[in-house]
C-alpha cells in the first residue's frame, strides 16, 4: 500500500503530496487546470503578472510546521510582513482609513470617531484571543470520527463562549464599539470567509486576533505564486509527478474501494489511495453522485459568496494614497449585506477589494505601470445564473475606482480580464462559482463539514476548503495535516 493519487493541485493538495512523499508515499497527480495551485493560481498577460485569488494571509506559522513535518530546511518562498494591513474609505468621503498592525497608530486612525479606541480594541482583542487559544487545539486542528465525538468535543468549550456562538460577528462588534466607521471595517474579517457580518458566528472575530495582533497579515516576496512555484519544485525533487489538462470524471470500484478514477479522456489512474483536493462536496455530488450531495440539497447548503474578479494593466502609476491593499465600501453596509447573497444589489454601487499587487512587488508591471486586482463578491450562480452584463458590472466597478482615487483608470488600461463567477466554476470546479467553498455557518463546520474521509470507499479522502477545517490558505495547509493524520493512521507511513 503506497501509491496516492492526489486529484487536484490547490495548496491543500500540494502540501498534502509533500507530506505523503516525505512519509514514503508514491505520489502522482492530476489536475484539470493547465498549471498548479488551484485558487492560488497565477496570470500573465500583456507583460503583466497578476495573483488570481489569494493576495495575503494570517497565521503563517502552520507552513513553518508543515515545514517542519516534511523535513525542508527552509521553505521554498519568503513571507513579507505587512505593516500596514489594508485602507478602506467609504463612499461619499474623502478620509482614508489606515488599518496599521501598530495599535498605537491604528489608535489615531480612529481617535477622531471612535473616543477610548484603544481601550475599547484591547478589550476586543483579548477576548478573541482567549477564544482563539482555548479553542486551537482542542477543536480547531483536530479530526472527529463522527458527529458525536465532535459534539462531545464542544462540551469542552468553556461555557463561557457560549455567547460567540450565539452571536453574530455584528452583535459582537455593536458590544465593543459605537462608531460605524470602525464597527464596519473590523467586521470585514467575515467577507474574507465569503459572508456577511450579519451571518457570521462571533467566534470568527478570533480573525481580527489574528491579523492584528497574534501573526498579523503577511504576502510573499514575488507574489503569492511563489508558494506554487516553490512547493512545485519540492514536488519534483521527492518524486511526485504533476499531470496537468487531466480531469477527473469517473471511477472504477471493486469491494468497496476505489480502484482507479477516469479522466475525460477515458484514461485510468490507479492508486491505493485516492486523495480528493477538488470541492469535498463538489466531487461527492459531481462524480460520485451521492443522494445527499444532489443538487437540491447542494442547493439547500450555505455557499459562500462568488468571486467577479478583474486582472488590470495599467500604463500608469496610482497615487501614494491607493496602497497595497484597499477596500472600497458604500453607505449602505447593512443594506448591502442583507441583499448581496440573493442577487438583491445594484452592482452599479458596488463594495470590492482592490489590491496593488505592484506596489510590493513592481516587476510584475512594466516599467511605470501598475498590475492591479479588483476583488467585488457577488452572488453565486444560483441566485445569478446569467452573467451576459459582466462588461456592465466591470465598467461600474471602474467607474467607481475612477471617482475614488481621482485618476480616470477607464483611460490607462492596456490590459484587462475579468473572470465572473462563471468562469470560477468551470476553472476550478466550484459550485455555482462559490469562490470560498461552502460557509462557516455553525451547522457546517467542524463535524458538520464534508468528512475529509469518505463515507463509502475506504480508500478516499479529501482535503482543501470545504472539508475540514474550512477556507483559506492556513486552513488549507491545516487541512493537509488533518487528512495525513487520517491516512497514515489507516495504512501507516511506508518507511521509517
Ligand atoms: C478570489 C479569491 C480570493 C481569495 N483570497 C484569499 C486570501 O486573500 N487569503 C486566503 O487565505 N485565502 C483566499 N482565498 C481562498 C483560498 O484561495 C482557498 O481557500 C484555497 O486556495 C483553497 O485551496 P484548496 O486546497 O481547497 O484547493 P483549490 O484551490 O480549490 O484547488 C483544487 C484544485 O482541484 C482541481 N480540480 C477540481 N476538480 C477536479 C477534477 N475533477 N479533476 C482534476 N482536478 C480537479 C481544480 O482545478 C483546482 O486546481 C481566496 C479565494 C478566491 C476565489
Amino acid at each position: 500500500m503506497n501509491k496516492a493519487l492526489i486529484i487536484g493541485s490547490g495548496l491543500g493538495a500540494m502540501t498534502t503530496a509533500m507530506r505523503l512523499a516525505s512519509r514514503g508515499y508514491k505520489v502522482q497527480m492530476v489536475e484539470k487546470h493547465h498549471q498548479p495551485g488551484g485558487r492560488l493560481n497565477q496570470l500573465k498577460k500583456d507583460g503583466f503578472t497578476f495573483d488570481l485569488g489569494p493576495t495575503f494571509f494570517s497565521m503563517t506559522y502552520e507552513f513553518e510546521e508543515f515545514r517542519k513535518d516534511v523535513g525542508l530546511e527552509k521553505l521554498p518562498f519568503t513571507f513579507r510582513d505587512l505593516d500596514v494591513l489594508y485602507s478602506v474609505n467609504f463612499r461619499g468621503s474623502d478620509k482614508r482609513y489606515v488599518i496599521y498592525r501598530d495599535l498605537d497608530k491604528l489608535a489615531e486612525e480612529f481617535e477622531e470617531v471612535e473616543p477610548n479606541f484603544r481601550e475599547k480594541m484591547d478589550k476586543f482583542l483579548t477576548s478573541a484571543g482567549k477564544f482563539f487559544h482555548d479553542t486551537e487545539y482542542l477543536v480547531l486542528k483536530r479530526n472527529y470520527d463522527s458527529l458525536f465525538q465532535y459534539l462531545m468535543t464542544l462540551l469542552r468549550v468553556p461555557v463561557k463562549y457560549s455567547p460567540k456562538l450565539l452571536r453574530s460577528v455584528w452583535s459582537e462588534m455593536e458590544r465593543h464599539f459605537e462608531s460605524r466607521e470602525v464597527k464596519e471595517i473590523f467586521s470585514l474579517v467575515a467577507f474574507f470567509l465569503g459572508a456577511t457580518p450579519f451571518d457570521t458566528p462571533a467566534i470568527y472575530t478570533i480573525l481580527s486576533y489574528t491579523e492584528l495582533v497574534h501573526d498579523g497579515y503577511h504576502n510573499v516576496v514575488g507574489g503569492m505564486y511563489k508558494i506554487v512555484d516553490g512547493l512545485k519544485k519540492e514536488l519534483d525533487k521527492a518524486g511526485v509527478e504533476m499531470h496537468f489538462n487531466t480531469e477527473i470524471v469517473d471511477y472504477k470500484q471493486s469491494n468497496g474501494e476505489i480502484t482507479a478514477m477516469v479522466d475525460q479522456n477515458g484514461n485510468e489512474w490507479e492508486a491505493d489511495l485516492f486523495v480528493v483536493n477538488a470541492d469535498a462536496a463538489w466531487f461527492r455530488h459531481q462524480i460520485f453522485k451521492r443522494k445527499k450531495f444532489d443538487e437540491p440539497k447542494m442547493d439547500k447548503l450555505k455557499w459562500t459568496l462568488a468571486p467577479f474578479t478583474m486582472y488590470l494593466g495599467l500604463d500608469t502609476k496610482l497615487p501614494d494614497h491607493v496602497p497595497l491593499h484597499n477596500y472600497f465600501l458604500g453607505d449602505n453596509f447593512k443594506e448591502y449585506s442583507g441583499k448581496i447573497f440573493k442577487n438583491a444589489i445594484k452592482l452599479e454601487k458596488p463594495y470590492y477589494y482592490v489590491n496593488v499587487v505592484s506596489k510590493s512587488d513592481p516587476e510584475s508591471a512594466p516599467e511605470g505601470c501598475e498590475s492591479v486586482f479588483v476583488l467585488c463578491p457577488v452572488p453565486d450562480m444560483r441566485f445569478k445564473p446569467d452573467w451576459s452584463d459582466r462588461e456592465e458590472v466591470a465598467n461600474s466597478i471602474i467607474d467607481d475606482i475612477s471617482k475614488r482615487i481621482g485618476v480616470d483608470v477607464s483611460k490607462h488600461i492596456v490590459s484587462k480580464t475579468v473572470m465572473t463567477p462563471v468562469e470560477w466554476r468551470d476553472d476550478f470546479n466550484l459550485y455555482k462559482g462559490s469562490g470560498l467553498g461552502l460557509g462557516h455557518d455553525l451547522d457546517q463546520i467542524g463535524g458538520f463539514r464534508p468528512k475529509n474521509y469518505d463515507e463509502k470507499f475506504g480508500n478516499v479522502f479529501y482535503v482543501g476548503a470545504s472539508t475540514v477545517p474550512g477556507t483559506g490558505l492556513p486552513m488549507a495547509v491545516i487541512s493537509s495535516k488533518l487528512v495525513t493524520e487520517r491516512i497514515t493512521k489507516k495504512y501507516g507511513s511506508v518507511h521509517t
